[in-house]
């Protein structure tokens, strides 16, 4: 998950990393109550998971809280990179006399981490490392020893950030570390990392990635999600642990295993050339389990869009064999109907691989009502678009 600025910038201040919170607005009269809190001049940021916001006119300094709300009101709405702007954070300017470039991260290749950091900050790093490569220092981490005093100091000289500034920097770049190995960030950046008027430095901006396999390890990180702004649908499927993504098509999908699902996607979305250009209407992988349960909320989250005509269960038996998934459709069918909710649009089930036979039998012989058993992929996908384009020209 990546984080705003603002939000970046409350795990900084968490770690001791000199930061100027503000305050969040999402409309111009709270940008007008923010200027006026903070007091003095503000600058208003566009708060959008994007970099580049300065060039885009998303960052604006306002003298007083009227120009900040009007501010506000020119940056809310404003499309950076293809992402509208909800939010602005207005925070006390900063007198800034230098800007620098500092960054943690994965070094994926090396099998370690990796810091950049340069004295030429501000601008966009890859312009830097194009024109003036020898400003841009790359200093590796090993991973067990991590970035101690010693290393911190290592880093600042590299990057030739400025004597009198060395101290501060060296703090700075342990917080920063902490900032990066506590909250399990995949990404710490910071540009510019700003030398004030008064000597001091501070993050002035912030973009932190941080790595969702650590998500169990912080709850906290429930705050940061921005999925009140996702699909309702998606909301849902996050709630009941299922991997779904909502598309625009037609043909609802549910498979067993990311690799199988995608190329279901591809084969519904060739069969419904031949069937009035329908197209797959979302992505949805039960994974391995596939109990009844799983099956049910499965099925009720993709029969839950309007815009499904006709739902293709595609499933591989593996380590969990087709009679168990079999048996899971068939208990979903009885759950569903049990929550008031049956199903009443046609389903297409493949069935293939470990124990198919079995699993095809437990289907016929529960005969459920619109569903049809074909046997093969190309064919299932076949008949679950021509079942969609039939049902969609309806209405
Ligand atoms: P980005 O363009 O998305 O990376 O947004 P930044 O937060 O880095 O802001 C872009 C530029 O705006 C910075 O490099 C600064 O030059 C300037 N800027 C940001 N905050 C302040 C501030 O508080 N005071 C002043 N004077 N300039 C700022
Ligand atoms: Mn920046």
């Amino acid at each position: 998950m990546d984080l705003m600025e603002y939000q970046a910038k409350e795990l900084f201040a968490k770690h001791g990393v000199p930061v100027t919170l503000g305050v969040v607005a999402t409309t111009p009269e709270e940008a007008r109550a923010g200027a006026q809190q903070l007091g003095g001049r503000v600058v208003v940021k566009a708060q959008v998971k994007a970099g580049g916001r300065g060039k885009a006119g998303g960052v604006k300094l306002a003298d007083d809280p009227d120009e900040a709300a009007s501010r506000a009101g020119d940056i809310l709405g404003m499309q950076i990179k293809g992402l509208t702007v909800h939010r602005v954070l207005v925070a006390p300017t900063a007198e800034i006399a230098e800007e620098y470039y500092f960054s943690f991260l994965v070094d994926r290749a090396n099998r370690s981490y990796l810091c950049i950091a340069s004295v030429e900050g501000g601008v966009e790093i890859e312009e830097v490392a194009h024109t003036n490569p020898d400003a841009v220092a790359k200093v590796s981490i090993d991973p067990v020893t991590g970035v101690d005093e010693a290393k911190a100091l290592e880093i600042v000289a590299t990057a030739r950030f400025p004597a009198d500034v060395t101290d501060l920097a060296v703090d700075m770049v342990q917080r920063l570390w902490a900032v990066f190995i506590e909250e399990d960030a995949s990404l710490v950046e910071v540009n510019p990392l700003a030398r004030l008027g008064d000597g001091t430095l501070e993050a002035l901006d912030g973009k932190i990635t941080l790595d969702a396999n650590a998500d169990f390890r912080h709850p906290e990180r429930d705050a940061f999600d921005d999925s009140a702004a996702a699909d309702p649908l998606e909301r849902l499927a996050r709630d009941k642990d299922l991997n779904y993504v909502k598309l625009d098509g037609q043909v609802g999908i549910i498979g067993n295993g990311a690799g199988l699902v995608m190329s279901t996607l591809d084969v519904v979305a060739y069969a419904g050339e031949r069937h009035g250009g329908v197209k797959p209407a979302n992505f949805l992988d039960i994974g391995g389990g596939a109990s009844a349960e799983v099956m049910a909320n499965g099925l009720e989250i993709v029969l839950g869009d309007p815009g499904v005509y006709a739902v293709f269960v595609n499933v591989f038996g593996g380590i969990t064999a087709c009679d168990s998934v079999a048996d899971g459709i068939v208990a979903a069918f009885r759950l569903l109907e049990e929550r008031g909710e049956p199903v009443t649009k046609p389903l297409v089930v493949r069935l293939d691989g470990n124990n198919a036979d079995a699993g095809r039998r437990i289907l016929d012989d529960a005969g459920l009502a619109g569903v049809e058993r074909v046997d093969t992929m190309d064919g299932a996908a076949e008949r679950a678009a021509e079942l969609a384009a039939a049902a969609a020209e309806r209405g």
